[in-house]
């Protein structure tokens, strides 16, 4: 396959529109570094494109803009379109959780006049890169009596941040003989908070003084807190040429954004085909819990559309009349609902590694994503033997294929990594469960679940496109 730099192909509009872009984008990182500020910030952004919560509606028909939130930590949008339901939807999802630390529900200690929180890493971290770098503490603290106090300290200019140490070089000898996987414990990962004794107390009593003073919050009830310590700091360009982003957590907030920013483009616009944008949480530890895709929340909000169609303006509920005489309402609505989900084509809109020379044997040139050569389809994920991926039906690599090539949105094809050399998923598998077509689709990422990954200006704005034109794309 020719391969093509994005950069070789834009003209004088092009640069502009891909600088706003960033400029969106990167906001929506600065603002959305927990799945909860990200799910909070992407309805913001709707809202004011026109898109209401589905509680407001009492029907639902051709050109209506729905969202809707579950536990605040994971959002689906509906731009309803012209054709029936029944034909099937164009469906994107990205996940909006990014790899973190978690703080313990029992966090606190006090060694060496020192106060520590405790932590538990979420997702694939490398637990060495953590170190020694300012990090920042995100989330909410729900009181006894319903109270949630949000948390965000180490973001705004004036605020103090927080570190994990490391062990001065000089010491180090012993220690640099370890294995990297061993060189930190990942129970050592604590997070230090304080070291000011006051003639009264403990540090840590001063510790809890101010969190009483500033948030009303005692120690126990972070036994009801979701706080998550990211790395403190904005996204910036990259390079002398600014023609990158450096960022945290862009697996996979760059497909989000870029996913929503294409739905929410089409304003104006009546979808020819129902479109439906999935913002998921827990993608990084497997999916499971209420708000992961393993959940029943995605088809639990589609029955409740199915449920508020109108029934005289939708052919396949007449259809239905006549094929199932003696079907309950119950009955025809359940059977709708398989068979919009088994026609539905989704896009798993998730980042892929990008080439990078620097590691060149973990990756088969021919087969590998590159930074600025536009969208990247992963036809299949896994491990081993393809083992626990999804793997894309040809037919429909094809018709995405055309579908790219039509619109002019520069793609290409990658597998993750080298044969045998590791492998993962993404939410795919999850919603071809229902039957329908799913393929991986996102953007290539340097230094994937690093606390500062990498992606190509380009490679943002080919997929904003590329998405754009699956949503508008024909059901077959
Ligand atoms: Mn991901
Ligand atoms: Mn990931």
């Amino acid at each position: 396959m020719d391969r093509k730099q994005a950069w070789t192909l834009y003209q004088e509009k092009d640069y502009a529109a891909i600088e706003e872009l960033c400029s969106g984008y990167r906001r929506f990182l600065n603002v959305g570094k927990t799945e909860r500020e990200c799910v909070e910030e992407a309805v913001r952004i709707a809202e004011q494109k026109g898109y209401r919560n589905l509680s407001e509606y009492q029907t639902v028909k051709p050109g209506d803009k729905i969202y809707e939130v579950h536990m605040n930590k994971t959002v689906i949008f509906f731009h309803i379109g012209e054709q029936s339901l029944e034909e099937g939807m164009n469906i994107i999802g990205a996940h909006v959780d990014s790899p973190r630390l978690d703080i313990k529900q029992v966090p606190f200690y006090e060694d060496s006049s020192q106060v520590y929180l405790d932590t538990h890493y979420y997702g694939g971290v490398k637990t060495y890169q953590w170190l020694s770098l300012p990090l920042s503490l995100h989330g909410v603290i729900v009181k006894k009596n319903g109270t949630k106090i949000t948390v965000r300290i180490g973001e705004a200019e004036e605020d103090p941040v927080f570190v994990i140490t490391d062990l001065l070089p000089h010491l180090g000898k012993e220690k640099l003989e370890e294995k990297v996987k061993e060189f930190i414990d990942a129970e050592k990962m604590d997070l230090l908070i304080g070291n000011r004794g006051e003639i009264t107390g403990t540090v840590k009593d001063y510790i809890l003084q101010i969190l009483y003073k500033r948030y009303q919050i005692r120690e126990e009830d972070f036994v009801s807190a979701e706080l998550e310590v990211v790395p403190a700091g904005k996204a910036r360009d990259c390079g002398l040429d600014s023609s990158m982003i450096l960022g945290y957590g862009q697996d996979d907030r760059s497909c989000a954004y870029t996913a929503l920013e294409a739905l929410l483009e089409m304003e104006d616009v009546t979808a020819l085909r129902t479109c439906c944008c999935i913002l998921a949480d827990k993608e990084e530890i497997g999916s499971r819990g209420a708000t992961g895709m393993t959940s029943r929340f995605f088809e639990n909000v589609l029955a409740e559309i199915v449920y508020r169609i109108e029934e005289k303006r939708e052919a396949c509920i007449e259809c239905l009349e006549k094929q199932s005489q003696n079907f309950s309402l119950y009955q025809k609505q359940d059977l709708m609902l398989r068979r919009i989900l088994q026609k539905s084509d989704m896009l798993s809109a998730d980042v892929s590694a990008a080439y990078d020379p620097l590691y060149e044997k973990y990756f088969e040139k021919k087969n590998a994503a590159y930074l600025s050569e536009g969208v990247v389809f992963c036809k299949y994920s896994g491990s081993g033997g393809k083992s626990g991926g999804n793997d894309a039906n040809a037919e429909y690599m094809a018709e995405l294929r055309r579908v790219m090539e039509e619109n002019h949105v520069l793609y290409q094809t990658a597998e993750l990594g080298a044969v045998d050399r590791g492998g993962g998923g993404t939410i795919a598998y999850i919603l071809a469960e229902y039957g329908m077509n799913v393929i991986d689709c996102g953007i290539a990422v340097l230094s994937m679940h690093a606390p500062w990954e990498v992606i190509s200006k380009a490679d943002l704005y080919e997929m904003k496109k590329g998405y754009r034109a699956f949503y508008q794309k024909y059901g077959k």
